[in-house]
C-alpha cells in the first residue's frame, strides 16, 4: 500500500473510532415515502423532499419534455455559450412566485451560498452568522476572506453584542465604509426550528446592515403562498438577499437568489459559482419550475395541508407540543454518535430508513436520528414510524 493510502487509513480509524465514520447506502428506487435499499423495502423519513415533489409525475413529465427541446446538457457557462430559455423561465417564474424583482439560479444551494457571500463581501468587510447556520454559508465566510463573528443560536442578545462590536469596527475600503452582512437560515435544517425574523430585522435595521437568509427548509411550506418563513412573517421586502434551493421542498435540484435587480445583475458579473461553473442541465431548471407552479396552485394547498396533519398525527403521538411554526423536520436527539448509529440501524431492521445525523452536521454529543416527514407519507406510515419508535429504549 502507498504511504498516501496508509496515511489516509490512518486518518479513517480516527473517524470511525469517534463513531463519525460515514459510507453510502446504495438506494436502487427513486425518492419517496418507500426506497429500496440493499434489496429491501424500506419506509423513508430521511429526506428534504418535504411534498414528495421530486418523483411526481409532471416534474418528470416538465424535464423530458425540456431534454427533447433542449438536450441533455447546457454546454458551458451561462455567460459563454449563451444562456437557455429554461433559466429565464425559472427565474421570471420564480422572482414572480418570491414577489421580487428579480432572481438568479445556480447550480445548487451549495454553490448560491458561496456564490453570493464571496461576491458581496471582502477583506475588512463583516459577516454576522447564527451558530447553526449551515456549512455552505461558514465555507463562503471564510472563503469571502471578511471577518466572521458567530451569535448563538437564535440569541437576539448575543447578536446585538456583535452588531455592537461590528459597527465600532467599520473601516473604509477604497472609497466604501466596510459592509456588515448578517446571515441566518429561516429554519435550521438539523434541529428544525425557526429563526425570528422579526426582531433579527429590527436589530438589523437599527444598525443599517444587510440580512440574507436562507430559506432552503422553508421555500414551499410556508406563508399564504408559501413562498417561506418571510413571508409567514410578512418581512419578505425587508431582507436584502433570499436564497434557498430547488432540491428540497421543490423536488428539483439547483439554487436560488431572489431579491433586487441590481442584486442579481451584480451577481452575473461577479459571483464566482456562477460565473466559472457549467450551467445546470436545462431538465433541471424545467422541472424546478413546474414545482414552483404546482406549490402555487390548489394543489400546493392541498400538499401543505397533508404534511402539516402527518406532523401534527407524529407529534401528538410521541407528546411533542405542536410549536408556533409548524416543523417537517422532527429531530430525536441521543448525544452520543454510537448510540445515534446503533438506533438507526436497529431502525433499520424494523424497516425504517432515518439517518443517525452526527458531527460535523451538528455539533459533537449533539448526535440524533433526524425525522423528516413529507406530504407523501400516510397516517399508516406514521403509525408505523411511532410504533418502531416507541419499541426503542429512547425514552418516548
Ligand atoms: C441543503 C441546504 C443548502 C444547500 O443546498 P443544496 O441545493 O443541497 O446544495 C443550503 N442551505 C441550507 C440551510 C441547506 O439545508
Amino acid at each position: 500500500m502507498s504511504s498516501f493510502d496508509t496515511e489516509l487509513n490512518q486518518r479513517l480509524n480516527a473517524i470511525r473510532l469517534q463513531g463519525l465514520y460515514r459510507e453510502l447506502r446504495h438506494v436502487d428506487s427513486p425518492q419517496g415515502p418507500r426506497i429500496k435499499l440493499g434489496g429491501r423495502e424500506l419506509l423513508n423519513f430521511s429526506s428534504n423532499d418535504y411534498l414528495g415533489l421530486a418523483n411526481h409525475p409532471a416534474l418528470k413529465e416538465a424535464a423530458v419534455e425540456t431534454i427533447g427541446e433542449f438536450g441533455a446538457g447546457a454546454g458551458a457557462s451561462r455567460l459563454i455559450c449563451g444562456s437557455l430559455t429554461p433559466f429565464h423561465e425559472l427565474e421570471a417564474v420564480f422572482a414572480a412566485f418570491k414577489g421580487t424583482e428579480a432572481a438568479l439560479t445556480f447550480s445548487t444551494g451549495y454553490a448560491t451560498a458561496v456564490g453570493t457571500i464571496t461576491a458581496l463581501l471582502a477583506k475588512d468587510d463583516i459577516i454576522i452568522v447564527d451558530k447553526l447556520v449551515h456549512a455552505c454559508i461558514v465555507d463562503a465566510a471564510k472563503l469571502s476572506g471578511a471577518k466572521l463573528r458567530v451569535f448563538a443560536h437564535n440569541d437576539l442578545n448575543d447578536l446585538e453584542d456583535k452588531l455592537r462590536w461590528a459597527d465600532a469596527n467599520r473601516s473604509k475600503i477604497g472609497n466604501r465604509q466596510s459592509a456588515i452582512l448578517v446571515v441566518t437560515e429561516s429554519i435550521f435544517s438539523m434541529d428544525g426550528d425557526a429563526a425570528p425574523l422579526r426582531e433579527i430585522l429590527a436589530l438589523k435595521e437599527k444598525y443599517g446592515t444587510w440580512l440574507m437568509v436562507d430559506e432552503a427548509h422553508a421555500t414551499g411550506l410556508y406563508g399564504r403562498n408559501r413562498r417561506g418563513l418571510a413571508e409567514e412573517l410578512g418581512v419578505s421586502d425587508r431582507i436584502e438577499i433570499q436564497m434557498g434551493t430547488l432540491g428540497k421542498a421543490l423536488g428539483a435540484s439547483g439554487g436560488y437568489v431572489c431579491g433586487s435587480r441590481a442584486l442579481i445583475d451584480f451577481l452575473i458579473n461577479r459571483a464566482r459559482s456562477f460565473i466559472f461553473s457549467t450551467a445546470p442541465v436545462p431538465a433541471a431548471a424545467a422541472a424546478a419550475m413546474k414545482a414552483v407552479e404546482l406549490v402555487a396552485s390548489s394543489e400546493g394547498i392541498r400538499l401543505n395541508q397533508q404534511l402539516w396533519h402527518r406532523v401534527a398525527e407524529f407529534q401528538s403521538a410521541i407528546g411533542h407540543r405542536p410549536s408556533a411554526i409548524p416543523r417537517a423536520i422532527i429531530p430525536l436527539v441521543i448525544g452520543d454518535e454510537t448510540k445515534a448509529v446503533t438506533a438507526a440501524t436497529e431502525l433499520r431492521e424494523q424497516g425504517i430508513y432515518i439517518p443517525a445525523i452526527r458531527y460535523p452536521s451538528v455539533a459533537r454529543g449533539a448526535a440524533r436520528l433526524r425525522i423528516t416527514l413529507t406530504a407523501a407519507h400516510t397516517a399508516e406510515d406514521v403509525a408505523m414510524l411511532i410504533r418502531a419508535l416507541k419499541s426503542m429504549d429512547l425514552g418516548l
